[in-house]
C-alpha cells in the first residue's frame, strides 16, 4: 500500500522486492501497526517527504532471505520499528544519542515500511521481541511503546502523572506507570467519554477532559496529542520543578503563554525518535509486565480505513493491519 502524493490515499501496488545486502533481511509481515505518525507522512506534515513511499513502522515479520553478514538465524520472528538506519560516526552517534544521529533515515518515512505483504530491513536494527506476545499484539510495542517509553523515561520517577491523549502510546505507557507504582491521570478530547472509561479500566486514578485541572498538581506529564495548545494547559497542572514531555513528531503552533507557567523550574521538552537500547529495554520490560496492548485488526487492503478511522478518533487502542 504505497503513498504516491501526500494527501491522497494509499494505492494497492505490486512491487519488486531487491536481493538483501550483507546486513540485510526480507522479512514476511505478519502484522503492522498503524501509528499517529503514518498520519503526518500520508499528511505531508512532515519535512522533505520522499514519495513514493510504503508507510509503515510497526513491522512484526519473519526472516526469510538474509544477506551473508545477518546474525540472525532464517526464520526468526523480528520487531522493526521506527529507526531503521544510523551513521555510527556523528557526535550523537557517539555518546549513545543514536536517536539523533544527523544521518538517520527512518522507516516508513525514508525507507519502505511494513504496509506491505513482503520488507526489506537493516538486520542490525530489527528488535528481538518477546515471545509471548502474538503478533498483534507485539506490533503496537515497537512505535507506540517505544516512543511512549521514552517519553516516560524522560518524566523520571513522577509520583503523579499526567497524560494528555489516551490513544496507543498512552494505554502502554499507563501499564508502565502502574507496574511502576505511579498514578497516571490522564487527559483526552474533552467529552470523550469511551476513552476515558478506557483509561479508567487501565488504572487511571483520575480521567478528565483535556480543558479541566485535575484535583492534585502533577510531577510530569506527557503530551502525546499533536494540540500545542495542550503546552500551557499541562503546564498549569504541574508541580514546581515538574517536567512537560512532549512525545509526538508533529505538533500544532504552541500558543503564547505567561513565563509565570514556566517558572518554578518547570521544564518543556521534546522526544524525537529511539535508540536500539530504548528498544531492547522497553521490550524486557514489557514482556515482564506483561504489557496487553488493545487493538483492532484491519486487511492490509483497508490500510485507508485504519489511517481514517485514526485521524477522526474512532479507534480505541491501536490499529495493526494484516497482509
Ligand atoms: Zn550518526
Ligand atoms: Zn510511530
Amino acid at each position: 500500500m504505497r503513498l504516491h502524493a501526500t494527501g491522497r490515499p494509499l494505492v494497492r501496488e505490486p512491487l519488486e522486492l531487491p536481493e538483501p545486502a550483507d546486513h540485510q533481511v526480507v522479512l514476511k509481515v505478519r502484522a503492522c501497526g498503524v501509528c499517529r505518525t503514518d498520519l503526518h507522512v500520508v499528511d505531508g506534515e512532515l519535512l522533505d517527504q520522499p514519495l513514493p513511499i510504503v508507510p509503515g513502522h510497526e513491522i512484526v515479520g519473519e526472516i526469510v532471505g538474509r544477506g551473508a553478514a545477518v546474525a540472525w538465524p532464517a526464520g526468526a520472528r523480528v520487531g522493526v520499528p521506527w529507526l531503521g538506519y544510523t551513521c555510527g560516526s556523528c557526535e550523537f552517534c557517539l555518546s549513545g544519542r543514536e536517536n539523533l544521529c544527523d544521518s538517520a533515515r527512518f522507516t516508513g518515512y525514508q525507507i519502505d515500511g511494513g504496509y506491505a505483504g513482503h520488507v526489506l530491513a537493516d538486520a542490525r536494527y530489527c528488535l528481538k521481541l518477546p515471545e509471548t506476545i502474538d503478533d498483534v499484539h507485539a506490533a503496537p510495542l515497537l512505535c507506540a511503546g517505544l516512543i511512549g517509553y521514552r517519553s516516560w523515561k524522560m518524566t523520571g520517577e513522577a509520583q503523579r502523572l499526567g497524560i494528555y491523549g489516551f490513544g496507543a502510546a498512552a494505554h502502554i505507557v499507563a501499564q508502565v506507570a502502574r507496574f511502576r507504582g505511579q498514578e497516571v491521570y490522564a487527559f483526552t478530547r474533552p467529552g470523550d467519554s469511551a476513552a476515558q472509561s478506557f483509561a479508567a479500566q487501565l488504572g487511571a486514578k483520575w480521567t478528565g477532559d483535556s480543558d479541566r485541572m485535575p484535583p492534585v498538581q502533577l510531577d510530569a506529564a506527557i503530551i502525546f496529542a499533536p494540540i500545542g495548545q495542550l503546552v500551557p494547559q499541562a503546564l498549569r497542572c504541574l508541580k514546581k520543578g515538574g517536567t512537560l514531555v512532549c512525545g509526538g513528531i508533529h505538533m500544532s503552533d504552541i500558543p503564547q503563554f505567561p513565563y509565570a507557567l514556566l517558572w518554578g523550574e518547570r521544564t518543556i521538552r521534546s522526544v524525537a525518535n529511539l535508540t536500539r537500547r530504548d528498544g531492547e529495554e522497553f521490550l524486557e520490560l514489557a514482556a515482564r509486565i506483561p504489557v496487553q496492548t488493545h487493538v483492532e485488526t484491519f486487511r492490509l487492503e483497508a490500510a485507508n480505513d485504519a489511517l481514517d478511522r485514526l485521524r477522526n478518533g474512532r479507534l480505541s487502542g491501536a490499529a495493526v493491519l494484516i497482509p
